[in-house]
């Protein structure tokens, strides 16, 4: 980007498209056009369209130039323009909770599966996020009841602030705990859900840096073996699972076969067949209480 005068928004994006394109960025022209966007104050199409002849003011060029530059240093960005679309839902999103992946929207299909037949569906979260999750169930079933839990107080806020964007924060009630530490004996639910943290201690090493050095640690790993988490999920829902309630679990696809192992331990649970992703990589477990 030089400092010569007039260039329009739409020599700007070709200019950077190329330029992240060389820095062998995954999707160059996808963020370069959404970080114009967001610096511009429009949608992403108008770049293309309406707007594509203007001129980019000194402001929106300083603007785009200090973005392009984060990004460059590794920033995801659904950091740097604070949102991220999930199961057709926008959700807010900043460095305190993990960035909302595809995968887990399969998580929600399944979860919905079991809800859709129940009238007035009790579902807890362990591990809300951004609330993503939550979010979702309670946009797609007119009467769930949810509690959220995060061990993150900053995470809490988040999903919570995300609930009222979309309306449901009167139906999710939302908890600072560790795993089902602070539920009593009175938290009874027929669906529980987690995208637990499990990454292992090894994986963590070889993450991208825009995961490794931007999202929250807490929220990806999963101890040495990746399962630190996971234990703890099976052993403590086990309390709080109606009889003939379901527990759905996203898990790392290489963990397929010592999670399926680590069910198998536990008389209270019947294990159902692995849930793939669109990858068709092994993405959530589910199992149904005895
Ligand atoms: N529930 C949130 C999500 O699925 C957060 C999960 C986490 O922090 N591990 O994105």
């Amino acid at each position: 980007m030089g400092t010569e005068t007039n260039w329009t928004l739409g020599a700007l994006l070709e200019w950077t498209a190329k330029h992240l394109a060389a820095k062998k960025l995954e999707s160059p022209r996808l963020d370069a056009e959404v970080l114009l966007a967001h610096a511009v104050g429009c949608k992403r199409i108008d770049l293309y369209g309406l707007r594509h002849a203007e001129s980019a003011t000194p402001e929106i060029r300083t603007a785009y130039k200090d973005l392009i530059r984060k990004r460059l240093e590794g920033c995801p960005v659904a950091y740097l323009v604070g949102r991220k679309e999930f199961f057709g839902l926008e959700f807010q999103v900043g460095p305190s909770v993990l960035i909302p992946r595809p995968d887990t929207e399969h998580l929600v299909i399944e979860a919905l599966d079991v809800i859709k037949k129940l009238h007035e569906p009790r579902v807890l979260d362990i591990g809300v996020g951004s609330g993503c999750i939550a979010v979702a169930l309670a946009k797609n079933h007119p009467n769930v009841q949810l509690t959220a839990i995060d061990l993150s107080d900053a995470a809490l806020k988040m999903a919570e602030s995300n609930a009222k964007k979309h309306g449901v924060d009167g139906r999710i009630r939302f908890v600072l705990g560790d795993a089902c530490k602070s539920l009593t004996a009175d938290d009874q639910y027929e669906v529980i859900v987690s995208n637990p943290p499990y990454i292992t201690q090894e994986e963590m090493k070889a993450l991208p840096v825009g995961v490794k050095d931007y999202e929250p640690h807490q929220a990806l790993a999963g101890g040495a073996d990746g399962f630190a988490v996971f234990d703890r999920i099976l052993d403590e829902a086990r309390a709080h699972l109606r009889p003939e309630g379901t527990l759905l679990l996203e898990i790392g696809s290489p963990q397929e076969q010592r999670a399926r192992a680590k069910f198998q331990a536990y008389v209270e649970y019947e294990l159902g067949p692995t849930i793939y992703d669109s990858s068709k990589h092994p993405r959530v477990l589910k199992a149904r209480r005895s």
